[in-house]
């Protein structure tokens, strides 16, 4: 009996050993995932324009250089305006270049009817006479919390079985976030570079998706990805290289097919004035009139990728983005061109965005059919690599 019961406790002691000696042995250390402060810059506010300003609780307005405590107030309800002094709050005048509007409240800073988390920086900038003639406003916070405002901005979050392309979308945003901040470049809130609408429409459903995805960032080759993001592909997305969004070439930016963007019945029309075509011309020298806008190349997709502008005093190639920008049309994905009779040209086509990367609508759709963030990511970035933002990576 007790010879059994020796043998039950070798075997019980022997199975712990073996089970502490994998945890300490063979599960991975956890990295240590940053999240960064990051800048993003909202607007600008010119000389003699205000933008009305709230806060809820404790404030400092603080010395960019010497972090000096200028002014200490609770709450304020006011106009932000740029003075013949520089920033002024209401009644407050910094008489500084450069000041730091630091509330203790969480989303306590609410400008232009938009609550924001983090601090403002207020930069006010100078003309040729040396007067200060216009305020640059940017919001420093942390990443997490920028992500989860872009996500916002950027999906109708709300929509049912949608929780794999918000995490999907997270982690694109996350990544190019910190892949403009090793560019040197500093966000701009609009889709320049990505929609950032502050802390007022952040839904569950978001939050979620943020959370689920923190610190998760999209890579190539040990580098982040420039993981670009657009509205709706039109049938396929581009190659960046060719689209001439990259430098070199990227297997996760090669380009894929998703056929349902590329739908007959989700087709649109545009119409260029005669004037907006004329510019073009004018703006490369090429005279007053422009004659053709011809197709250089395109891919399997029809987006024109290359064009020609044709004057009277020669031609020009532009990348099919640049047109699309000038011209104001939805994508540069062309099924049929009329010239009207006045000049004007009436396109027809699909898709909208520049089409390079991850495409919103088809993440959507894939996420309604059941697919997880890393197969979408892995559609729309094929071969990336999906890995935790340690400092290392950060400070590349
Ligand atoms: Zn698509």
């Amino acid at each position: 009996m007790s010879n059994k019961l020796g043998v039950v406790f070798v075997v019980i002691f022997s199975a712990l050993a073996i089970l502490l000696a994998q945890v300490f042995t063979i599960a991975p250390p956890t990295p240590d995932v940053v999240n960064p402060l990051l800048t993003v810059k909202l607007k600008s506010l010119s000389r003699n324009d205000s933008l009305p300003l709230q806060i809820s609780g404790r404030w400092q307005l603080i010395d960019s250089k010497t972090d000096e405590v200028l002014i200490e107030r609770d709450n304020f309800q006011g106009d932000l305006v740029c003075d013949i002094t520089g920033p002024k709050l209401g009644p407050y005048a910094a008489n500084r270049d450069k000041v730091y509007l630091h509330c203790d409240g969480e989303d306590a800073l609410r400008l232009d009817y938009f609550s924001y988390p983090g601090e403002l920086i207020i930069e006010a900038e100078r003309n040729k006479l040396n007067q200060y003639h216009q305020l640059n406003l940017y919001l420093r916070l942390r990443l997490e919390d920028y992500v989860l405002g872009v996500i916002c901005g950027e999906l109708p979050s709300q929509t049912p079985d949608i929780g794999a392309a918000l995490e999907a979308q997270s982690i694109a945003a996350r990544t190019y976030a910190i892949f403009r901040i090793q560019q040197g470049k500093r966000l701009r809130a609009d889709s320049r570079d990505q929609v950032y609408i502050g802390s007022d429409q952040n839904t569950w459903q978001a939050k979620d998706a943020v959370h689920a995805t923190r610190g998760l960032v999209l890579s190539e080759d040990g580098v982040i990805l420039p993981s670009y993001f657009h509205s709706n592909c039109g049938g396929g997305t581009a190659n960046s290289f060719e689209a001439d969004f990259s430098k070199t070439k990227l297997s996760a930016l090669a380009g894929s097919t998703d056929p349902q963007c590329g739908d007959v019945y989700q087709r649109w029309q545009h119409t260029v004035p005669v004037a907006r075509l004329d510019k073009l011309s004018a703006e490369f020298n090429l005279g007053d009139t422009l004659q053709a806008l011809n197709t250089v190349s395109k891919d399997i997709f029809q987006r024109r990728l290359v064009m020609r502008l044709q004057g009277e005093n020669g031609h020009h190639d532009l990348s099919g983005e640049h047109v699309r920008i000038r011209l104001g049309l939805p994508s540069m994905i062309w099924h049929g061109l009329i010239i009207n009779r006045d000049g004007s040209i009436t396109i027809t086509g699909s898709g909208n965005g520049h089409g390079i990367g991850f495409c919103q609508e088809g993440a959507m759709r894939q996420a309604k059919q059941g697919l997880d963030y890393a197969a979408i990511l892995q559609h729309y970035y094929p071969g990336v690599e999906v890995e935790a933002l340690t400092a290392n990576l950060f400070n590349q």
